[in-house]
């Protein structure tokens, strides 16, 4: 088969569940206490092997407020997947991830590549959502499901894998 191919990627999800934390992690290996928050949107692009192919992400880090909203579309069109994240200390955040996979199944490309990723996971003392619910939220929903923390790198470069690994085209 081919041995390289692209692939644009769009993580959405609540402001401050840690989506650029995510992406700072899997790209650069860092993480910032003090996150800057997103305006709009940032691009970044990290390729990856899964078997003998190499896989360019496209991705696409979005700011995640709701006067973006208006936004998304243009990022999640075209996108062969997306990781919506929450924040596993808020069930608000959880309820805003359960809004995007609405979105994402209603006006998204059917046979994107979708994951849902409960941030935070070193909060544990914070919990707020259940990962059971999560992962049979997500099952029911056709999204894999993992919980992640950006800060401890706990499944940050597994969940991406994980989607890579899932692309249609490979
Ligand atoms: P975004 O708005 O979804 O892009 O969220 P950010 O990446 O800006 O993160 C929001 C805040 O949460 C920042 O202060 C981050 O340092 C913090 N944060 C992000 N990921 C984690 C994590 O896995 N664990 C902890 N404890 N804090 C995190
Ligand atoms: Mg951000």
């Amino acid at each position: 088969g081919r041995s390289s191919l692209g692939a644009k990627l769009v993580l959405l999800g609540d402001m401050g569940t840690g989506k650029s934390s995510l992406v700072l992690r899997f790209v650069k290996g860092q993480f910032h206490e003090f996150q800057e928050s997103t305006v709009g949107a940032a691009f970044f692009s990290q390729s990856l092997a899964v078997n003998d192919v190499t896989v360019k992400l496209e991705i696409w880090d979005t700011a995640g407020q709701e006067r973006y909203h208006s936004l998304a579309p243009m990022y999640y069109r075209g996108a062969a997947a997306a990781i919506i994240v929450y924040d596993i200390t808020s069930i608000e955040s959880f309820e805003r991830a359960k809004k995007w996979v609405q979105e994402l199944q209603k006006r998204g490309n059917p046979s994107m590549v979708k994951a849902l990723a409960g941030n935070k996971v070193d909060l544990e003392d914070k919990r707020k959502v259940m990962a059971e619910d999560a992962r049979a939220y997500a099952e029911e929903n056709g999204l894999f499901f993992m919980e992640t923390s950006a800060k401890t790198a706990v499944n940050v470069n597994k969940v991406f894998n994980e989607i890579a690994r899932r692309l249609p085209m490979l």
